[in-house]
């Protein structure tokens, strides 16, 4: 596969690539993809203390999130300097992401699920919406359209890119795409477990034990699965014989 090949992963929280699909990008970047994480807040509220000094908690959450990338084989980590549980669905944030998605052009895109009630037994968190309307919304208009925030391209040099051709919904909806993470349940659980404040311990065997269940659903010991927009194109015209 060509080097050029590049995935781009967009989250609200620290560990939400972790819990969604470490285990399919550990096994991409063994392919040869390039891969880059956005993530639009450093979960500065991920804590169950009221007196907690959100600032100091957020920097605690983005280098286990740094580490969390390592583990999976991912160095290009980018934060934007969105607060944990306010996020709002903006121009601002539209521009944010549009901005990541022109510089990394990503061929394949990871977002999170834009649904309130995404899955049985889950109330999608309000960040995770947001970000992924945001970002299916840039995949369709900020990030491809010149005259959308034009000043991407005139005053930073970051003119449309287009050439984005899937888009994978993470979270525990999954979808109809199964990818086998039998050789890299190993890494995603480590990856996971390095998010030391969330107490992630506890639901190490869980998550296990779902990703046993998807694979078993598929004949494979582990998968993770997805739902993917593969992007429709028009074919060129053929020139007629
Ligand atoms: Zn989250």
């Amino acid at each position: 596969m060509s080097e050029s090949k590049r995935i781009l992963v967009v989250s609200a929280h620290p560990d939400d690539i972790e819990f969604g699909a470490a285990g399919s990008i550990a096994k991409f970047v063994k392919e040869g993809w390039n891969v880059t994480y956005l993530i639009v807040t450093r979960g500065q509220k991920g804590a169950y203390d009221a007196t907690v000094d959100i600032n100091e908690y957020g920097k605690l959450r983005e280098s286990e999130a740094r580490e969390a990338a390592k583990r999976t084989g991912v160095e290009n980590v980018r934060f934007l300097d969105y607060v944990d549980s306010e996020v709002e669905y903006t121009l601002e944030l539209q521009k944010d992401i549009a901005r990541e998605f022109r510089r990394f052009k990503p061929h394949r895109l990871f977002c999170m699920n834009p649904n309130q009630l995404s899955a049985q037994g889950f109330i999608n968190h309000p960040d995770h919406r947001r970000v992924a309307r945001a970002t299916l919304d840039v995949s369709l208009m900020a990030g491809t359209t010149a005259a959308i925030f034009p000043e991407l391209e005139l005053e930073e040099g970051l003119p449309p890119w287009r050439e984005c051709e899937e888009i994978w919904l993470m979270g525990p909806a999954g979808g109809e795409e199964i990818v086998d993470v039998t050789d890299t349940v190993d890494i995603k659980l480590d990856a996971l477990a390095a998010h030391e404040s969330q107490n992630t311990s506890g639901v190490l065997e869980a998550i296990r034990e779902r990703l046993a269940v998807r694979g078993a659903e598929s004949g494979v010991a582990y998968a993770e699965s997805f739902q993917v927009i593969r992007r429709w194109r028009a074919q060129p015209a053929k020139t007629p014989n």
